[in-house]
């Protein structure tokens, strides 16, 4: 009760689950009581490793032939990579009608505990989970939890740590600038932006506060939201290549909030709307080529300052690199990551990844030795990439879910959960095909706390609740789990 009470006071970050009865009934998001706690400095890290991620993602998005090189050897064994690169080679030989390429991006880190070093305040780090390329979601609501969270902690005279600290929460705002930096370089005052949306979206608030924020900012923005479904049949490309919806609007930009999944690409004409709309002037967020650019596969090829360098200073390659994990093919049967999974006689601390977006694809620990063995074709392994696991402290905190009965809510009050957190931050860039930057912005988080010993990560995949964030610059095993 208590959940749902302040989640109504919490400006609409909502939910509608697949089992609420009709699609007007929704139930608040999970989120924690409590801000998880965070050192200053690997908070300031993260922060200022976003605009060189951006940068990064731009360069490999305009680096065609790198692109085919990497994902060429997958496309032969999975579909879904083989259709996204094949409209990327499509609108690239026919030219790009976009100008500009825009992309909004969240980079995921977890706090990793250095092997061999007793939990102190120097036995942190970060480590990169991935990057988002599309649909980055939760900005608006990772904004509203950090007010309520501090509003409870106050409401309830809850001390906060000696200089502590709430870090500014611009989350909503990197996604709302990245699209208006989109839509003004786009350059034409009638056009609008088009939000595509699954059919039935379990995180429409999220979407809706971000259009209803950029009409508080810019109300001669008209924006629509439109599942992918409807679209076939209502778009057509004009004679100078602009996108029309419905015969008359002009598309300025296209947010992808959907499309990153081959479920999505299941009705009729899919692949020849996500065609169309890559052929047409209008700007993708993001377009084919940044959309790409976020696959997995690209964390395990540049994992190396030396590879890092083909696209960055050696300076930020260095710092990026710092927080990067261990990661290895599995590809051959000579390559060091094949051996170590089939002849591990121990547990495996390791993770393995297909190129797939969106939760629960996964393979953790024990359960990699046997997939990975009936793997006989090797092309069939190289969608696979494989993942050092990183080692998070766990929190007090309590998650807050729709599922709980307000008995059990409270039961729960006396009795912590202990949690893992993950921290995501949000980063926009605009820029030419020949990587002329326009606008890079980097700033505001989402942080996402899951039940310790749950492997999958998520909120909208039903794992996690939204946190926020509280810094400190003392010793974390005051508020960390020992164990
Ligand atoms: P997805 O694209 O499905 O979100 P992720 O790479 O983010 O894929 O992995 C999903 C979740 O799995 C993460 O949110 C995190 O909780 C967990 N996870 C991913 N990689 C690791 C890792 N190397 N160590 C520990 N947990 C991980
Ligand atoms: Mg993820």
């Amino acid at each position: 009760m208590l959940a749902l009470i302040f989640a109504l006071l919490n400006q609409g970050s909502v939910l509608r689950y697949g089992e609420m009865s009709n699609d007007n009934c929704v139930a608040h998001i999970p989120f924690t009581a409590f801000p998880s706690v965070y050192p200053r400095v690997l908070y300031q890290e993260c922060l200022d490793l976003q605009p060189t991620i951006n940068k990064l993602m731009m360069c490999i998005a305009n680096d065609a032939d790198f692109i085919n090189e990497t994902l060429g050897p997958i496309s032969q064994v999975d579909d879904f990579t083989r259709n996204l690169l094949s409209l990327e080679n499509t609108v690239r030989r026919e030219g790009r009608a976009q100008s500009l390429i825009s992309c909004i991006n969240r980079s995921d880190y977890m706090l990793d505990k250095i092997p061999g070093h007793a939990l102190a305040f120097d036995s942190l780090r970060i480590r990169q989970v991935e990057v988002n390329a599309i649909a980055s979601a939760m900005s608006a609501h990772s904004q509203n939890i950090s007010a309520l969270q501090k509003f409870l902690l106050s409401k309830y005279n809850i001390d906060t740590p000696k200089r502590a600290t709430f870090p500014k929460n611009e989350s909503l705002d990197v996604v709302v600038n990245g699209l208006i930096d989109a839509y003004d370089g786009y350059g034409k005052s009638s056009a609008q932006i088009l939000l595509i949306a699954e059919k039935r979206s379990m995180n429409f608030s999220d979407q809706i506060i971000i259009e209803t924020e950029i009409h508080h900012r810019r109300a001669d923005i008209k924006f629509v939201r439109r599942s992918f479904d409807q679209l076939p049949g209502c778009l057509r490309i004009g004679s100078n290549k602009e996108l029309l919806l419905d015969d008359l609007k002009e598309i300025a930009v296209v947010y992808f909030r959907y499309g990153y999944d081959p479920t999505n690409y299941t009705f009729e004409g899919s692949w020849e709307t996500r065609l169309l709309l890559e052929r047409s002037r209008a700007i993708k967020c993001p377009s084919i080529n940044f959309h790409l650019s976020g696959a997995k596969k690209f964390q395990q090829v540049l994992n190396s300052s030396e590879q890092l360098e083909r696209y960055l200073s050696s300076d930020e390659a260095t710092k990026l690199h710092n927080a990067f994990c261990r990661f290895w093919s599995i590809e051959s049967e000579q390559s060091p990551g094949y051996k170590m999974v089939t002849s591990a006689n121990e547990s495996l601390k390791l993770v393995l990844k297909p190129q797939r977006e969106g939760g629960g694809h996964n393979i953790f620990g024990d359960e990699i030795k046997s997939f990975v063995r009936q793997l006989a074709d090797p092309r069939a392994r190289s969608q696979y990439i494989l993942m050092e696991s990183i080692d998070s402290p766990r929190e007090h905190n309590l998650l807050l879910t729709h599922g709980d009965e307000p008995s059990r809510e409270s039961a729960r009050m006396d009795n912590c959960d202990q949690l893992v957190s993950e921290l995501g931050v949000f980063g926009s860039i605009l820029a030419t095909d020949s990587s002329q930057v326009i606008s890079n912005r980097a700033g505001g988080y989402l942080v996402r706390s899951k039940k310790f010993g749950v492997n999958e990560g998520g909120v909208a995949a039903g794992y996690a609740g939204i946190s926020s964030l509280v810094l400190f610059e003392d010793d974390p095993f005051l508020y960390y789990n020992a164990d």
